[in-house]
Parts: structure tokens; C-alpha cells; sequence
């Protein structure tokens, strides 16, 4: 969809004009391209905790610098080793001589032990303060710069690569601020990082168009074979975008009561299992609660929660779901803040948020994660029909000052699903640019 502000505020007498005048300033996010390397350029490493050298090593390995002189791609700063209020400094020492020196679309990443696993009050308070240094160096770097910090588990080490390599390459372009934990899992690292999906088979619901479509995309990119289902009235532009990444068409109404026993059926004949199903089919239904029609509240609850619910407990009765299995599902930002006329979508949406956070210790037995995505602002059909004035708040109100893409939810869906990513389960990770709402 066309943001004609940040193709202007981009031109030459646009950057002067906004500037002057004090506007958003979007500058045009760098994004992956397929073939292009996770991490480049030299990413400086700070910091003295149980991670600086494992990661150093890891970055030189997958082809980046970890010292020299700026302009950096990435700050990396392991702060695993604070122990107290006091060795908060350290984020100072580090960061103030190197705040300037980022390449535009620079990328920021703090690794913290989660507070709840710190041995002592002091230490957990230490820890717990680096969400607010992180999720202020994100509103304050500008130039397309994200910040996340990751919560890396005491035995975790081994288990952060697939994490490193998306939140310092251009596939995290629209998410920023955000907090990621990762616990200790056994990891089997992808034999090929540019197709980490090789082999697996995924499903993804309402893959027709928008945000569904460019997740089948991106999976095929990374290697799976993806069935790309959505309701039969959308058959033609589905089998479209099923034959242009060489996948499969599944035309199915999630609604309809068949619908968990059709899939079991589909992929015990076809494929005896799936190892990536993402839950991304969904509707509003917008109106005031007073004025909202039982019919408006009951179909969106079914469609965006309870089909969710049906089908995993089908796809894990029938034992489809293997060992390194991945859920993905698909919130909304919605579900974190709320949206006046959106009782019913901003209940199914939270609903998600609460399936993933109460089903990720279930399933951690069987080796199945089982993670969230809360989009934002995503330029689609959805967001292009709103009112102008609605939709410009919404493109605007983000440290980015700009819309997602749907290739951004889509990139951070296929992070959740890599095999690398063991260690992430009960996440919710908001691409969102950081918008203001629900802060
Ligand atoms: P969209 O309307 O463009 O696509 C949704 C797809 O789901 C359609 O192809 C539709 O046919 C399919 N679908 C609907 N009901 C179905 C059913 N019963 N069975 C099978 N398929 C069905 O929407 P989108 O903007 O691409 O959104 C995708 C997801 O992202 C949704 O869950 C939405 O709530 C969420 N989301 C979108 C945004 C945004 O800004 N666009 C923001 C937050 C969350």
C-alpha cells in the first residue's frame, strides 16, 4: 500500500521540510533480501558476562566483525555479568562513546538473565532495570534503528544463534523494543542458514492474501514445502500464490465442524505429519459493544480463538505434530492495549496471547514450542480501508513513523519456526516499529 509522507520525506527537499518543521522523520527501512547474509559489517560486542564470548564467536563464524572502528551495523552488550544497581554503569561506559557511531538501520541487543532466575533481589533488580535502558534506546537512536533486549536463561548459551541472527539482520526491520526469552533446549542448528526450513512441512491459515500470503512466501523461502490454506470463496487467488512457491491449495473453512478431522485426514495421507503450523486466519468485526450483534461476537471469537484451539488439539491427538514441532500464532496489538469497537477481536486476539503463554509448558514435553506475533500497524487491504485520518495515526504513532510490512510479520514468524529456535516458547513478540499504544 502507498505512504506517500515517507516516499516524500524522503526526497531531498522533503527531508529538509519535515525536519524544519518538526514531522515524523521515516526513513526507508532496509529489508532482507533472499540470498543476502543474516549479519554483516562489524557488530561491536560489550560487556563482561557469561555471553560476550560465546556470541563473539558466533558472529565471526556467521561472517560479521566484532571489532574496529564504526560505523557499526549492530551494539551488542552482554550484561549478564550486572550483579547489582550499581553495575548499571557498565550500559554507559558502553553505549554513550558509541551511541552516534550506527550505521542507519543499526541494530541494538542486550542480553540480560531473566529476573525471575537471578540469584538474589539486587540482582534481579539490576536485570529487570535493562527493559527500560533497551525500550528507551529505541525511541531515542531514530534512523531505523531497533533495540530488543533477550532474556537468555542460565544454561541457555548454546541456544541463542537463530535469535542473534534475526534481531541483527534486516529481517527484524519492524520490530523493536521488544523483550525475548530463551530457555536451555537441546538445538539442532539448521546445516544451511539461508534455507533453515529445508524438509519440514508447514500449514498456514488464510494464506490467500495479505499478511498469510507473504508467510507462505517467506517459509518457501527458507525451504518448507507449505500448504497454504484459506476458505474456498478465495480459491483462486490461493492456488495462485500455493503454485508460485510451488506449495500446496487446501481450500477449508476453519469454521465449518469437519474442519480439525479434514486436516488430520489431509496430512496423515499426504505427509504422516506437519512440522510448522501457523495460525494466522482471522477477521474483525468492528462496533461499539452496545451496538455489536451476537452474530458479530460469536463468528470473530470462532474464527480468530476457537479454530486456533481445535485444530492443535486434532493436529496433537493424532500425533501429526513431531518432536521440534512449531506453533505459530498470529495476535494483534489489539489484544495488548485494546481498540475502542473491538471488544470482540481485541478478547480473541488477548485469548492468543493467553493460548500460547498457558499451552508453551504442555507442550514443551512433546518438543513442540509454541510462540505469538502481535502485529501492529501492517500496510494491508485491511489497514488501507480505514478512515484517512485513523490510518495516518496508526502509520505514525511508532518509533519507525511508518506502517509494517507484511514481509515483517512474516520474517518473524519464520525466526519462531527455524530449528534453531529450541530455546523460544510462550513468547509474545509485538512487530509493531514500537508503537506507542499499549506501551
Ligand atoms: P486479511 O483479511 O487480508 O487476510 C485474512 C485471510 O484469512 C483471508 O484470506 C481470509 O479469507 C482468511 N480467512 C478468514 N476466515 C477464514 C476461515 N474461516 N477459514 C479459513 N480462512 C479464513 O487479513 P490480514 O490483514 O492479512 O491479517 C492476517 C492476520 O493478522 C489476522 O489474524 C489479523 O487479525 C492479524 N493482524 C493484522 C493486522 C494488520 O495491520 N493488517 C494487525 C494486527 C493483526
Amino acid at each position: 500500500m502507498s505512504d506517500r509522507y515517507t516516499s516524500f520525506a524522503n526526497t531531498t527537499a522533503g527531508r529538509a521540510m519535515v525536519k524544519r518543521l518538526g514531522l515524523p522523520e521515516p526513513v526507508r527501512l532496509r529489508r532482507y533480501r533472499a540470498g543476502d547474509p543474516d549479519i554483516e559489517g562489524t557488530v561491536l560486542v560489550g560487556g563482561a558476562g557469561r555471553l560476550a564470548e560465546p556470541v563473539r564467536k558466533l558472529l565471526r563464524e556467521g561472517g560479521a566483525s566484532t571489532e574496529g572502528e564504526g560505523p557499526y551495523t549492530g551494539l551488542v552488550f552482554d550484561a549478564t555479568g550486572i550483579a547489582d544497581s550499581t553495575g548499571l554503569r557498565a550500559l554507559y561506559d558502553f553505549f554513550h562513546p558509541v551511541a552516534r557511531s550506527l550505521r542507519p538501520c543499526g541494530r541494538v541487543v542486550v542480553l540480560g538473565t531473566p529476573p525471575e532466575e537471578c540469584g538474589n533481589p539486587r540482582e534481579a533488580t539490576a536485570q529487570r532495570a535493562l527493559e527500560g535502558f533497551v525500550r528507551s534506546v529505541a525511541k531515542e537512536f531514530g534512523r531505523g534503528t531497533t533495540a530488543q533486549l533477550v532474556y537468555v536463561a542460565p544454561g541457555a548459551e548454546d541456544a541463542v544463534e537463530s535469535t542473534l541472527r534475526f534481531l541483527l539482520s534486516p529481517k527484524s526491520a519492524y520490530v523493536s523494543g521488544q523483550v525475548v526469552r530463551v530457555g536451555a533446549a537441546d538445538v539442532t542448528a539448521p546445516a544451511n542458514w539461508t534455507r533453515p526450513l529445508e524438509g519440514k512441512v508447514a500449514l498456514v491459515t488464510g494464506a490467500a492474501r495479505g499478511i498469510g500470503e507473504a508467510i507462505a512466501r517467506v517459509l518457501a523461502r527458507d525451504g518448507a514445502h507449505v500448504v497454504c490454506l484459506d476458505v474456498p470463496a478465495a480459491g483462486q487467488p490461493l492456488s495462485a500464490v500455493a503454485n508460485d512457491i510451488k506449495g500446496s491449495a487446501l481450500q477449508l473453512d476453519l469454521t465449518s465442524t469437519d474442519a480439525p478431522q479434514r486436516l488430520v485426514e489431509y496430512f496423515s495421507e499426504r505427509n504422516g505429519r506437519v512440522d510448522i503450523v501457523v495460525h494466522n486466519a482471522g477477521i474483525t468485526r468492528d462496533k461499539t459493544l452496545a451496538r455489536m450483534s451476537e452474530d458479530k461476537w460469536d463468528v470473530l471469537m470462532d474464527i480468530n480463538l476457537s479454530s486456533q484451539e481445535r485444530v492443535n488439539d486434532a493436529l496433537l491427538a493424532a500425533d501429526l505434530l513431531p518432536s521440534g514441532g512449531r506453533i505459530v500464532a498470529v495476535s494483534s496489538m489489539s489484544g495488548i492495549a485494546g481498540n475502542r469497537g473491538q471488544t470482540n477481536y481485541a478478547a480473541s486476539k488477548a485469548g492468543v496471547i493467553g493460548l500460547v503463554q498457558f499451552n508453551a509448558p504442555v507442550l514443551a514435553s512433546k518438543g513442540v514450542t509454541i510462540n505469538a506475533v502481535a502485529p501492529g500497524f501492517i500496510e494491508t487491504q485491511m489497514t488501507a480501508a480505514m478512515p484517512m485520518v485513523v490510518r495516518e495515526g496508526g502509520r505514525r504513532m511508532n518509533s519507525m513513523s511508518q506502517g509494517g510490512q507484511p514481509v515483517d510479520v512474516a520474517e518473524t514468524i519464520a525466526w519462531f519456526a527455524s530449528p534453531g529456535s529450541a530455546g523460544l516458547t510462550g513468547n509474545v513478540v509485538r512487530v509493531c516499529g514500537q508503537s506507542l499504544l499499549g506501551a
